[in-house]
């Protein structure tokens, strides 16, 4: 890895949380060549391309970006550019910490680590329209297991055992390096039993090569209540794609809401850092957004890098500054604006 790193701003707030993050992380010392490119919705109303193939070489070249927020269209339009990133970088596991900081959230002693698995799932897009001609193949096949009424649209929910074995993997490799006690596996087996099944069988027998690790199971709808109710007794969770892409958001509320919900897209040789959160288009260009999320995803990336002490002073220098309680966004309940709290996090790592 070179001293490059590719840098996406993004759609909405993007541009505002990623220009925090820079200016945190340079404030740390950590002084990269940053690649600037483009993708997303503001990048096709500029040139007509949602992803550039520019933006896919300098990944390529980089293997390390740092990424805002793209937006995608709710129920037409084009696909997620985020999954085809996460697809195309074969980006599988997402890292998502949800801690309580000091004057946020509900609970000021959580401490959980999500792991989500990004390629498969519903979200491997394997879609059918109930306009296309392949629908009634499927639902010819279908329809020997259960009445299917039409018109319908069909989504395939994809559980491998090689996808479910690397990332329980990764969920027992980061506990036991970070000396975390427990992993909790979150599914639907009692109902979907060929897949969510398949990852709970995965995830026994792959706990079974840890048993320093505490290992236990829990079913989805389940895990929400318990998370609302005793979130401190959570500490590493794995979790396939779409469950996981919800108690992340379900996590990030427990800890002070999307404003303090940092994450990591990693892979065997590439890594996109991002915030939890989306573009959040109602406050684009506001300077209004918390960019806690967006910092905190590049001291992720510091870490990665091999940066510890740059990351840890990014770390103290969020909790001081939230503690002092003086520089607050909307969201926690101040009047601070987003570079506002951004040039307070610089300062006081600055002085660190
Ligand atoms: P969102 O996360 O953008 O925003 C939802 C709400 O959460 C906002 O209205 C705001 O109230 C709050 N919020 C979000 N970020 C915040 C921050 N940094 N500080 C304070 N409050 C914050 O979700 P959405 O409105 O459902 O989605 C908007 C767009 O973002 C959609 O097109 C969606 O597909 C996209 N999206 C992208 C990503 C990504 O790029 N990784 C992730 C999620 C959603």
């Amino acid at each position: 890895m070179g001293n490059k790193i590719t840098l996406i701003p993004g759609d909405g707030i993007g541009p505002e949380v990623t220009r925090e993050a820079k200016k945190v992380i340079e404030a740390a010392g950590f002084k990269p060549e940053w690649e600037t490119v483009n993708a997303g919705e503001e990048e096709y109303n500029r040139s007509g391309q949602l992803l550039p193939p520019q933006t896919l070489d300098s990944i390529r070249r980089n293997r390390i970006c740092l990424k805002g927020p793209l937006t995608t269209p709710v129920g037409t339009g084009f696909r997620s550019l985020n999954v085809a990133l996460r697809r195309e970088f074969d980006l599988y596991a997402c890292l998502r910490p949800c801690r309580s900081y000091p004057n946020t959230g509900l609970y000021p002693d959580v401490d959980i680590v999500i792991v989500r698995e990004n390629t498969e799932d519903l979200y491997a897009g394997i879609e059918f329209s109930k306009d296309e001609k392949e629908i009634d193949d499927i639902i010819r096949i279908a329809s020997k297991k259960g009445e299917i009424k039409k018109p319908c649209g069909i989504s395939l929910k994809i559980i491998s055992e090689e996808g479910s074995r690397r990332i329980v993997t990764f969920a027992f490799e980061y506990a036991r390096k970070n000396k975390r006690k427990k992993v909790t596996a979150v599914h639907k087996a009692n109902i979907m039993k060929y897949t969510d099944g398949l990852f709970l069988d995965v995830s026994r027998k792959v706990a079974e090569g840890y048993p320093d690790i505490l290992f236990e199971d829990k079913i989805v709808d389940n895990m929400c209540m318990q998370l609302v109710k005793k979130p401190q007794l959570y500490d590493v969770m794995v979790l396939p794609n779409l469950y996981g892409d919800i108690i992340s958001d379900l996590c990030a509320g427990l800890v002070g809401g999307l404003g303090l919900a940092p994450g990591a897209n990693i892979g065997k040789d590439t890594a996109i850092f991002e915030a939890t959160h989306g573009s959040a288009p109602k406050y684009k260009g506001q300077n209004k957004i918390n960019p806690l999320s967006m910092i905190l995803s590049g001291k992720m990336m510091l870490e990665y890098l091999g940066e510890n002490e740059k990351a840890d002073r990014i770390e103290r220098a969020v909790r001081e500054v939230l503690a002092e309680g003086k520089k607050l966004t909307y969201d926690l309940g101040g009047p601070a604006s987003t570079s506002d709290l951004g040039d307070a996090i610089a300062e006081k790592v600055r002085q660190s």
